[in-house]
C-alpha cells in the first residue's frame, strides 16, 4: 500500500514517536492526542480495516489486544486504559490500515 501514511511509517519514510516494535507490531504516539496518554497499535502488514481482517488475522489480532495492556501500563497508565478500534467511514475511521487506539491517563474521558 504506496500511499497508505501508516505504512510509510512502519518503513520508516514518516518518523513516529515509537513506543514498541517488533517484526509483526508497531506502536506509536497518535500525533493528535485525544487524551494525556494516546497511543496506537498497529500490523506491520497492511489490512485496510477490521472489516477486511479474516482467519489468517487472528494471530496478529490477538498479539495487538494482548499488548494493549502490557504497553498501557508501561506508559504510566496503571489505574486502566481506554481502547478503541474506529471500522470504515460510519464508524469513523480516517487512516485506512487497521490501528486500535489506547487512550488513558488524567483528564476528560476520552472518546
Ligand atoms: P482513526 O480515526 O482512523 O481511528 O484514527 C487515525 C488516527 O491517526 C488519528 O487519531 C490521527 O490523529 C492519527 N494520525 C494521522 N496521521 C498520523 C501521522 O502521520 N502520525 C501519527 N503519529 N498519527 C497520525
Ligand atoms: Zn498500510
Amino acid at each position: 500500500m504506496s500511499d497508505c501514511i501508516f505504512c510509510k511509517i512502519v518503513a520508516g519514510q514518516i518518523p513516529s514517536k515509537k513506543v514498541y516494535e517488533d517484526d509483526d507490531v508497531l506502536a506509536f504516539h497518535d500525533i493528535n492526542p485525544a487524551a494525556p496518554v494516546h497511543f496506537m497499535i498497529i500490523p506491520k502488514v497492511h489490512v485496510d480495516s477490521l472489516s477486511e481482517c479474516t482467519d489468517a488475522h487472528r494471530d496478529i489480532l490477538g498479539k495487538i489486544l494482548l499488548l494493549a495492556p502490557k504497553l498501557a501500563m508501561e506508559q504510566g497508565l496503571s489505574t486502566g486504559f481506554r481502547t478503541s478500534i474506529n471500522t470504515g467511514k460510519g464508524g469513523g475511521q480516517e487512516v485506512f490500515h487497521l490501528h486500535v487506539h489506547v487512550l488513558g491517563g488524567s483528564g476528560p474521558r476520552p472518546l
